[in-house]
C-alpha cells in the first residue's frame, strides 16, 4: 500500500521545558559558565595535553554509557531519551560510550546491535559518517577500553600520592574486614605499605608476576566511613582474559567504580547522569575527580554525578541477565522475539522510537527511586503517533464464511462490485483503498450470533447490518456441520445501499462489521501478542519471574486480509479497522509472497482488564 506518510509517525509533542530537575541544573551550569573552562582538543584517553587544545565552546555533554554485555531494553531507551535530548535542547553533544572495561562479558554483537538500537531511536545525527574517523567509530562514539593507558597511569598516580596500596589479603579477609551497615571496617594489613613497594607491586601485578586474584590495588580512603563505597574500594584487579579491544595487552583490569569517573573526566563529560543505585558511589567519584586534580592529571572542571529514579514498567522485567535467561532457555524466541522488552523486541513488535521517547519523557526525571510506570503509557503513546498517519486496512483475524444467497439474481454470478475506502479518513490526500465484494465474503467468527446477546446488533437471523463500505445484507440464517458448528452464514443484500451511493441510507441499521472478499481477500499470519508476565512486578522480591510467565502471550491466527496489503513492506504499519496497530514483521514478512503481521496493540487500553 502506498501511503505519503507510509511509517512515519506523527512528531511527537515538544518536549516539556519544566519539572524535570537535571534540566533545571544543565540551565543553571549554563547560566553560571560552570563548564565555561573547557576546552576541547586532541582524543580523549590522551590525558592531560588534550585539555589544552583548541578551545571550543563550553558545553553541554552527556553520555550513554552501557556495558556491551547484553541487548538494550526499555529502561536504557530512558535514559538514551534523557542523555540525548538534554544535550539536543542545549546544543551539546551527547556520547554514546561503551563502557567495556569488563573482559569477560562483552561481545561485539552487542556493540552493533547497541549501536543500531541507538540510531533506531532517532539519534543517528550523531553518528554520521565523519571523513575524519573512519572504520567503525563513529563521531561521539567511544570505548571505555581505549583509556586504558590513562587508567593505568591514574592508578600509579594514586599509589606514589599515598592513595592507593596493594592489598594481599584474600577476598573472605577482605570481605570479613569490610564491615558492615553497623560495624566500621579494618585497616588491611598491607594498608601502610611505602608508596614505592606499593608502585613495585602494582607493576608485578601489570606484568603478569601473579595469579588471577592473588591481590587487587586499593584505593586508600576511609575504612570506617559510614559509606560502605568509601572503604578503601578496589581500583583494579587481576583477570587473564582475552579483551574484545585490547586482546591480550592487560592482564589487570579496572573496576567500573575507578574506570567511571575517569571516562567521564577525559571526554569531558559536564553532567553524568545514571540511575539512583549509584548514588552512594557519587562521594568515590568526586573523591577520584580531587585526587586526579590535585596531581594535575584532569584539569578542566570536574564532571558532575546526578541520579534519577530507573523505569519501571510494569508486566516488564528491566534486568539484561533476566533477560538473557528467558532467551538463553528458549522461554521466548531470541532477543527480538516481539514480546521481549529489548530494543529489538519492541521494535519487531511494532513499536516506534516516536512513541518511546515520548514515553520516556511522559514517565518523568525524578529523584525518588521505586516508582513504576504502567505498560498502558506506552500503548497510549503509541497510539497517539500512529493514529493520525498510518492507513487504515481491513482484516479479518478469525475468518467465518458468509455468502450472499441473492448475488446471483441482483448482481450476476460473476460479478465482483468494486469497492473503496479511505487510506485515512482523515487525510484524503493519502487516497483510496480498493477491493471487491463479491457472493462469498469472510467475517469475523464472533460478528455472527445463533441467538444474539442483549446489545448485540451484529449478525443474526432476522438481522441487518452494513458490510462497511459496502452493502446492506440481512441476516438468514446458517449452515452447521455434524458437530453443530457454524460453517456458513448466509444473507441477502438489500438493494441500493452502497455506501457512498444516493440513498445508502434508506435502510437504517444498528451494525456496520468489518469484512475481506473471498476473491481477492488475502492469507495472512497474524500474531496476537498479549503479555509476557502475568503479574504486574514478575521479578520483585526476588521472586521467580518464570513462574509469572504468561501461557497465553502469543497466539497466531490465519487471517485474511484486504488485497491492498499485498505490497506492504516489512516494518509497515496499519490500523486494522476495529482491530488496532499492526506491523509487517520485519523478519517473516516477504511483500506479494508470506504476509506476517504482528499485533503492536489494539486500539483501547486493555492493561486493566
Ligand atoms: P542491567 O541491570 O539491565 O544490566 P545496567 O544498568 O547494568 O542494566 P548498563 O549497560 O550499565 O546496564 O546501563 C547503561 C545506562 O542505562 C546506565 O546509565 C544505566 O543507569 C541506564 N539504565 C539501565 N537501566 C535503566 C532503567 N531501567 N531506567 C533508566 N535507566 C537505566
Ligand atoms: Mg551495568
Amino acid at each position: 500500500m502506498s501511503s505519503p506518510t507510509n511509517n512515519k509517525a506523527a512528531p511527537a509533542a515538544e518536549p516539556t521545558k519544566a519539572g524535570n530537575f537535571i534540566r533545571q541544573i544543565v540551565e543553571h551550569d549554563l547560566q553560571h559558565g560552570t563548564y565555561a573552562g573547557r576546552h576541547w582538543g586532541g582524543e580523549p584517553g590522551d590525558g592531560p595535553s588534550h585539555q589544552a587544545g583548541m578551545a571550543d565552546p563550553a558545553k553541554v555533554r552527556t553520555r550513554f554509557p552501557p556495558e556491551p554485555n547484553g541487548y538494550l531494553h526499555i529502561g536504557h531507551a530512558k535514559s538514551i531519551w534523557l542523555n540525548f535530548s538534554l544535550a539536543a535542547e542545549f546544543g551539546g553533544v551527547c556520547h554514546l560510550r561503551f563502557d567495556d572495561t569488563n573482559p569477560e562479558k562483552e561481545e561485539q554483537e552487542y556493540v552493533e546491535a547497541i549501536r543500531e538500537a541507538v540510531r533506531w531511536l532517532g539519534w543517528d545525527h550523531h553518528f554520521a559518517d565523519d571523513p575524519a574517523r573512519p572504520g567503525m567509530r563513529q563521531p561521539h562514539e567511544y570505548f571505555a577500553s581505549d583509556y586504558f593507558d590513562f587508567m593505568y597511569r591514574a592508578a600509579e598516580y594514586l599509589i606514589e600520592a599515598g592513595h592507593a596500596y596493594v592489598d594481599e589479603q584474600t577476598p573472605e579477609q577482605m570481605r570479613a574486614n569490610r564491615g558492615d551497615f553497623g560495624k566500621p571496617g579494618i585497616d588491611s594489613p598491607f594498608r601502610s605499605r611505602s608508596p614505592a613497594d606499593n608502585l613495585a607491586r602494582f607493576r608485578e601485578m601489570r606484568d603478569g608476576k601473579h595469579p588471577d586474584g592473588a591481590m587487587v590495588l586499593r584505593a586508600k580512603v576511609d575504612m570506617a566511613s559510614p559509606n560502605i563505597n568509601l572503604r578503601d574500594p578496589t581500583l583494579y584487579r587481576i583477570r587473564r582474559a582475552t579483551h574484545h579491544n585490547t586482546g591480550d595487552t592487560w592482564c589487570i583490569y579496572p573496576m567500573y567504580t575507578f574506570a567511571h569517573p575517569i571516562e567521564d573526566a577525559l571526554e569531558q563529560i559536564t553532567h553524568s547522569i545514571c540511575t539512583l543505585e549509584f548514588e552512594d558511589q557519587r562521594p568515590f567519584y568526586d573523591w577520584l575527580m580531587e585526587r586526579l586534580a590535585e596531581g594535575g592529571l584532569l584539569t578542566a572542571p570536574p564532571p558532575r554525578q546526578y541520579e534519577f529514579g530507573r523505569l519501571n514498567v510494569g508486566h516488564v522485567i528491566t534486568s539484561k541477565r533476566k533477560l538473557r535467561q528467558l532467551v538463553e532457555e528458549g522461554h521466548v524466541n531470541g532477543w527480538d522475539d516481539p514480546r521481549m522488552p529489548t530494543l529489538v523486541g519492541l521494535r519487531r513488535r511494532g513499536y516506534t522510537p516516536e512513541a518511546l521517547r515520548l514515553f520516556a519523557e511522559r514517565s518523568g526525571v525524578t529523584k525518588s527511586g521505586g516508582a513504576w510506570t504502567d505498560y498502558a503509557a506506552l500503548d497510549a503513546a503509541l497510539r497517539e503517533t500512529l493514529d493520525p498517519v498510518v492507513p487504515r486496512a481491513m482484516a479479518v483475524l478469525e475468518p467465518l464464511a458468509l455468502e450472499i444467497t441473492n448475488w446471483d439474481e441482483l448482481m450476476g454470478p460473476a460479478h465482483l462490485e468494486p469497492c473503496s475506502a479511505p487510506v485515512h479518513p482523515h487525510h484524503p490526500e493519502m487516497g483510496q483503498r480498493h477491493f471487491t465484494l463479491g457472493r462469498q465474503v469472510w467475517i469475523e467468527r464472533d460478528d455472527y450470533a445463533e441467538v444474539p446477546p442483549k446489545g448485540f446488533f451484529r449478525l443474526f437471523p432476522g438481522n441487518k447490518v452494513r458490510l462497511k463500505y459496502g452493502y446492506v445484507i440481512e441476516c438468514t440464517g446458517a449452515t452447521k456441520d455434524a458437530e453443530g458448528h457454524i460453517t456458513k452464514v448466509l444473507a441477502k443484500l438489500v438493494p441500493d445501499t452502497k455506501s457512498g451511493t444516493p440513498g445508502a441510507d434508506s435502510v437504517k441499521v444498528k451494525g456496520v462489521i468489518t469484512w475481506v472478499g473471498a476473491a481477492d481477500g488475502l492469507h495472512a499470519t497474524v500474531h496476537l501478542y498479549d503479555r509476557l508476565f502475568t503479574e504486574e512486578q514478575p521479578d520483585a522480591g526476588g521472586k521467580d519471574f518464570l513462574k509469572a510467565l504468561n501461557p497465553h502471550s502469543l497466539r497466531t491466527a490465519r487471517a485474511v486480509v484486504e488485497p491492498a496489503l499485498a505490497q506492504a513492506q516489512p516494518e509497515e504499519r496499519f490500523q486494522f479497522e476495529r482491530h488496532g496497530f499492526f506491523v509487517a514483521d520485519r523478519r517473516e514478512h516477504q511483500p506479494g509472497k508470506e504476509l506476517v503481521f504482528n499485533r503492536v496493540t489494539g486500539l483501547r487500553d486493555s492493561w486493566g482488564k
